[in-house]
């Protein structure tokens, strides 16, 4: 076994190691990237990119046949499954050659192939061929999806976000199991290209809105749509010659089976941790096997290993995998300083139709703050309705007392424009008067936030509630 010594070891050569590699070599040249699997990322092969190449397919589609609504009837809307899959491939792997370049750029001796896990603190074993004695170690090993065991077990042909790219053509059914943002998104754009979906989840909700009024609406807006069967389990899966069979049960115990030519797992995703033998690295791990991190420095506890993407479990999303790759590399580059980083706000986009957006801290995060909720519905937006995008609703937050924006939750059109647009209100430290002296142009559907905005400002004016009278304040009561 051959033995080497590096500043920094980066494990894993996805969007988060990659920018790791980068940051940390601006301190040191002795900086390892090692890799187990294909270069390319899991945004460019089946992440982000693949996904959004499905959507885009299946919106063209789902817009043909909606124009009629507008008085354009566009005759005989056909989809050539397999050459929506043909392009989606060919455009991927355009991006994955980019993001392969990109790791090759790195000069070869400082990249290694092989699975790394640790020996013990600085001790990293890289396949069967090298041991690498590292002052630093970045963990960068991203995340793969969760697959709950009564399918693991199954012994049926189960599909997840990294296989369906692969497909050919397109199935004339899917059932898809979840009803979080990979569901939601694949879902829709299969059943929007023709193939017959049905989602199965077992919470009241879909998607990542924790707002109770926007989870509920958003709930009934792809219900609409889409058909989705909530509080419900899945009690047997069984492979057929021409599909699979499911047994379910729904929460008030009536059973009934379903058949699909293909199943989707999208039941989330995990942190692929394990394989590192991370208890050898001598770190504080919780429950779920997660070495517990300073989000600020990407350090895990007071060890000399730092985490970055996926693997931290933190906010599993391509910006932030970058961010905390840069964090960490440069800290493990400049060791034995930890330099805290300043973070972006929390932003959470789900592509969908109507698109999810998440801003700031969440709803429930919220709760012991006092704080008033500006709200917009899309149905009586002026853009939303010229473009017969006018479902949904926004609700942004704002404190009262200092005024200033805290957060937004919406689910509706052009979240992902939207977002940003409060995503930098919010990093910038905006209160609600300063957001309404901005400009907004007319019609726009920026127009709606301005409303919004304006219904937070006038609720600020009013006086607080008053407490309620309580006899007996006693607490615990
Ligand atoms: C279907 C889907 C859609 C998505 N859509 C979006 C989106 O629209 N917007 C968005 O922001 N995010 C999206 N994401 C999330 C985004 O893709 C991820 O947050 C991001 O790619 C994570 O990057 P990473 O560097 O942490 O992990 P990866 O890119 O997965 O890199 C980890 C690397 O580590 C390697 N590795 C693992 N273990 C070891 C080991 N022991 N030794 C050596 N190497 C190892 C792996 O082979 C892999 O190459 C989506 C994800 C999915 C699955």
């Amino acid at each position: 076994m051959h033995e080497q010594e590096v500043d920094v070891a980066v494990i894993g050569a996805g969007s988060a190691g990659l920018t790791a590699w980068r940051a940390a070599r601006t301190h040191t040249a002795r900086v390892v990237l090692v890799e187990e699997g294909q270069y390319g990322t899991t945004c460019a092969r089946v992440g982000c990119m693949p996904s959004k190449l499905l959507i885009a397919a299946a919106n063209a589609a789902y817009e043909a046949k909606r124009a009629s609504a507008l008085g354009i009837h566009v005759q005989h809307v056909r989809v050539d499954g397999q050459a929506v899959m043909r392009r989606l491939r060919a455009e991927r792997d355009r991006f994955v050659q980019f993001a392969v370049d990109n790791t090759e750029a790195i000069p070869a001796e400082a990249r290694l192939m092989g699975h790394a896990r640790f020996l013990a603190p600085g001790r990293v074993q890289v396949g069967e061929h090298t041991v690498l004695k590292a002052r630093t170690v970045v963990v960068a090993t991203g995340s793969q999806p969760f697959i709950p065991p009564e399918f693991k077990d199954a012994g049926v042909r189960l599909h997840t976000s990294d296989s369906v790219f692969e497909w050919t053509r397109l199935p004339a059914s899917v059932a898809v199991i979840g009803t979080g943002v990979i569901a939601l998104e694949l879902g829709q754009a299969l059943h929007r290209l023709g193939s017959r979906v049905t989602l199965f989840g077992r919470g009241t909700q879909v998607g990542f809105l924790d707002d109770p009024g926007l989870a509920s609406l958003s709930t009934s807006l792809f219900s609409v749509e889409l058909p989705i069967k909530l509080r419900c389990e899945v009690v047997r899966v069984e492979q057929k010659s021409n599909g699979v069979a499911l047994r379910l049960r729904n929460h008030d115990g009536d059973e009934w089976q379903e058949e699909f030519e293909a199943i989707l797992c999208a039941t989330g995703r995990q942190p692929r941790l394990q394989g590192l033998d991370l208890q050898k690295a001598g770190l504080e791990l919780d429950r779920k096997g997660v070495p517990r991190v300073d989000p600020q420095t990407m350090r895990c506890g007071d060890s000399a290993v730092f985490i970055a993407g996926d693997a931290s479990d933190e906010r599993a999303v391509l910006h932030e995998a970058v961010d905390q790759g840069r964090v960490a590399g440069d800290n493990a580059g400049a060791w034995p300083e930890a330099r805290p980083a300043m973070r972006h706000v929390p932003l959470a986009i789900a592509f969908t139709e109507p698109q999810l957006a998440q801003v700031g801290m969440g709803w429930k995060a919220m709760q012991g703050t006092d704080y008033v909720v500006g709200s917009v519905s899309f149905s009586e937006q002026g853009r939303s309705r010229v473009m017969l995008e006018d479902r949904g609703a926004l609700h942004l937050y704002a404190e009262r007392g200092n005024g200033r924006l805290l957060g937004a939750q919406m689910v509706g059109p052009r979240a992902e424009h939207l977002a940003h647009l409060l995503a930098w209100s919010l990093q910038q430290g905006l209160s609600i008067e300063q957001m309404l002296r901005m400009p907004y142009y007319h019609p726009v559907f920026e127009e709606a936030v301005r409303t919004a905005v304006k219904d937070a400002r006038d609720q600020l004016r009013r006086p607080p509630p008053p407490i309620e009278h309580c006899d007996d304040c006693t607490p615990g009561v």
